[in-house]
C-alpha cells in the first residue's frame, strides 16, 4: 500500500467522527485530498473537527445524526445520491461497547440497544450505500471490528457478539462484490486510548495505549483504490491482513 496516499475527488463517509479513532481518521482522509462526510450526533465534535479539516485546507460536510434513526440513514445515502452519484469510501466506525458483565446480566435494553448501533446500523449503512459505492470505480469499505469478535472474553458477551455479527455481515458483502472493484474489509484497531476504552478498563492508564491518530493513520491506506484484498481483517497492530483473530 502507497506511504502517501492522494484522495482528491474522493467522497469519504465516516460514522463515528466526533470522537476516538473515527475523529482522527476523517482528519487523515481529508488530509489526503478526500472530502469527508462526518457523521455523529454530538455536534460540538463534529464542528470541531470541520475547524481543523478546514484550517488544513480540507473539505467535510457534517451530518449530525443518530444511526438508531434507520429512516435517516436511507435519506443520508439518498443525499449522497443527489449531490455527487457515488460514494468512494465509506467507514462504519461508529460504536458502543454497552456494559462489561456477565451474559445473564446484561439488561434487555442495554443488549438491544449494542445490536442496534453496531450491527442493524452497519447493515443499513451498507444497504443504504452499497449502490454508491458500487457506483465509484474504486469503492473501499471499512468496517470497524475488534479482538473481542474472536477473542470473546469474559464479561464480553454482547459487544463480541455484536462485532463477531459485523465481520459476518462484511465477509458475506464482500462475497457478493468480489468480482467488481468495491473492496470490503474489517479492521481490529486494538487496545486505542479513546472513551471507549476508557469505559471498558477504567483502572488502565490511558498513556499505555497508542493514541487514535496513530491508529488512524495505520487504517487510511485501506481507503486506497490500490488495495486488492477483501474479505479480510486488518489487523493493526501487525499492520496486515489477516484471515482471523487469534485468542491470546
Ligand atoms: P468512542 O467512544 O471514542 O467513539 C465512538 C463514536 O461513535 C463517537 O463518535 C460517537 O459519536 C459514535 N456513536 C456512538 N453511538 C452513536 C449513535 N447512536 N449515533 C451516531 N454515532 C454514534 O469509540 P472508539 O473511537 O474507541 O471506537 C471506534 C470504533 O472502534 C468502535 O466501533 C469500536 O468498537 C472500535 N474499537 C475500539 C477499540 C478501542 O480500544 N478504542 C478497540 C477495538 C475496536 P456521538 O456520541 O457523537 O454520536
Amino acid at each position: 500500500m502507497p506511504s502517501s496516499l492522494d484522495l482528491s475527488g474522493r467522497i469519504a463517509l465516516v460514522t463515528g467522527a466526533s470522537r476516538g479513532i473515527g475523529y482522527f481518521l476523517a482528519k487523515e482522509l481529508a488530509a489526503a485530498g478526500a472530502h469527508v462526510i462526518a457523521v455523529a450526533r454530538t455536534v460540538g465534535g463534529l464542528e470541531e473537527l470541520d475547524d481543523e479539516i478546514k484550517a488544513a485546507g480540507g473539505e467535510a460536510t457534517l451530518v449530525p445524526l443518530d444511526l438508531t434513526d434507520m429512516a435517516g440513514i436511507d435519506r443520508l445515502g439518498g443525499a449522497i445520491h443527489e449531490r455527487w452519484g457515488k460514494l468512494d469510501i465509506m467507514v462504519a466506525n461508529a460504536g458502543i461497547l454497552g456494559v462489561i458483565s456477565p451474559i445473564g446480566h446484561v439488561e434487555a435494553k442495554v443488549f438491544e440497544k449494542v445490536m442496534e448501533i453496531n450491527v442493524t446500523s452497519v447493515w443499513r449503512l451498507i444497504r443504504s450505500l452499497d449502490p454508491l459505492l458500487r457506483a465509484s470505480d474504486a469503492g473501499r469499505a471499512i468496517l470497524m471490528s475488534s479482538g473481542a469478535a474472536h477473542s470473546a472474553r469474559a464479561f464480553w458477551g454482547p459487544y463480541a457478539a455484536s462485532k463477531a455479527a459485523v465481520e459476518a455481515l462484511a465477509r458475506s458483502w464482500a462475497h457478493e462484490t468480489e468480482n467488481m472493484p468495491l473492496r470490503v474489509n474489517t479492521v481490529n484497531p486494538g487496545a486505542t486510548r479513546t472513551a471507549m476504552r476508557a469505559q471498558a478498563m477504567p483502572g488502565e492508564d490511558p498513556q499505555t495505549l497508542p493514541h487514535p491518530s496513530e491508529v488512524a493513520r495505520k487504517i487510511l491506506p485501506l481507503a486506497s483504490a490500490e488495495v486488492t484484498e477483501t474479505g479480510l481483517i486488518f489487523d493493526v497492530r501487525k499492520d496486515r491482513f489477516i484471515r482471523y483473530h487469534m485468542p491470546e
